[in-house]
């Protein structure tokens, strides 16, 4: 069986498939070169991540695709029940990288309270010769501990993000349509402690947090969670970080919040136009900002190719069990 894993799949799962007997390409392929190639070479398995997109027009002109795979949380880049109307299955790794994107969110987070994302920019071009100007623009920090963090999204990541949160003394308050959780479990150094967080609403959230921070998948009314309204009511001097998904936050929104000085500072991992976010976005200073790497790091995606390679190992069995 032929596997073409086109946003590419870590070296062990790749080992692993080829042991299993399967035949399993990497090189990508553009998007518009790709049922072509799917079809020329026989492809069985499509891997994709967030990059490569299986909408309904490579579905259909793609036959002899039996299963398609995503590499990660969101399927919005594949059109999942029109797959399943051709009975295509669509499987996914949704847990494999929510730590990995905490560890970003707390990132962007403790830059954007000290200002490192401003003194990254300015310090190659002036530390030298405006070392004390700098060093007074900068001097206005704050620390994270005992500080407010209103998640929006209380999922696998929102919930990660929280862990990490109350692991340096902030407090935690959420709101989430349907999640509830009155404590999250932290374990540390092998001993788990149960800390409490708070379910908050929207206008409280907004009213209370130091720091807010986004989790939600895309909506389906593509509506952003943070639009000019609920950035009218947020706590002056807030940082926020949106790591879900580029329409999250209504982009011309937050460039005015940022430009009034209501939002002190704001990171951004994703964007409504990825690849090509625009330019106001990537000049505006008081922008910590990342190329959609998330999920990116080595553990993430070592979890995600292990865990894709036990799902397509056990589709392929059951397959064959049912032939
Ligand atoms: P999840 O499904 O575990 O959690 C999402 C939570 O949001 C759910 O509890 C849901 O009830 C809640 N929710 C949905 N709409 C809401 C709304 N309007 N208001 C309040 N709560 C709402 O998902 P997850 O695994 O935590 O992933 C969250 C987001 O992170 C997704 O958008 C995903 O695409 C994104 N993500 C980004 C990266 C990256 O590289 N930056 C990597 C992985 C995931």
């Amino acid at each position: 069986m032929r596997i073409h894993a086109n946003d590419g799949i870590n070296a062990d799962a790749k080992t692993r498939l080829q042991e299993e007997g399967f035949t399993v390409t990497t090189d990508h392929v553009p998007q518009e070169q790709l049922i072509a190639f799917i079809n020329a070479e026989k492809v069985d398995v499509l891997l994709v991540r967030s990059a490569t997109k299986a909408r309904k027009e490579l579905i259909d002109a793609c036959p002899g695709l039996k299963l398609i795979g995503r590499g990660g949380v969101g399927l919005d880049n594949i059109d999942v029940a029109h797959a399943k109307t051709k009975g295509i299955p669509v499987i996914n790794t949704p847990a494999s990288s929510s730590i990995s994107v905490a560890e970003l969110v707390m990132a962007h987070l403790f830059g954007l309270m000290r200002n490192l994302h401003e003194s990254n920019r300015t310090m190659p071009v002036d530390g030298r010769t405006k070392f004390k100007d700098l060093k007074k623009a900068y001097e206005k920090g704050t620390e994270v501990r005992g500080k407010t963090i209103g998640i929006i999204g209380f999922g696998r990541i929102g919930q990660w993000t929280a862990r990490y949160a109350l692991g340096c003394g902030m407090r935690v308050i959420y709101v989430d349509n349907s999640a509830v959780a009155e404590a999250i479990e932290l374990e540390i150094n092998g001993q788990t402690v149960r800390v409490g967080v708070k379910m908050v609403t929207m206008e409280e959230l907004l009213a209370q947090a130091d720091a807010i921070s986004v989790h939600v998948p895309g909506q389906k009314d593509g509506q952003p969670v943070l639009s000019a309204e609920h950035l009218a009511q947020v706590k002056p001097g807030v940082v926020i970080v949106n790591t879900a998904r580029g329409g999250s936050i209504d982009e011309d929104a937050l460039l005015a919040a940022l430009k009034s000085g209501r939002v002190k500072g704001a990171a951004l991992d994703v964007f409504t136009n990825e690849p090509e976010p625009r330019a106001d976005l990537l000049t505006e200073p008081k922008l910590s900002l990342s190329p959609h790497i998330g999920a990116a790091t080595a553990e993430a995606q070592g979890r995600v190719g292990e865990e894709l390679a036990d799902l397509i190992i056990s589709w392929r069995d059951s397959v064959q069990v049912n032939s």
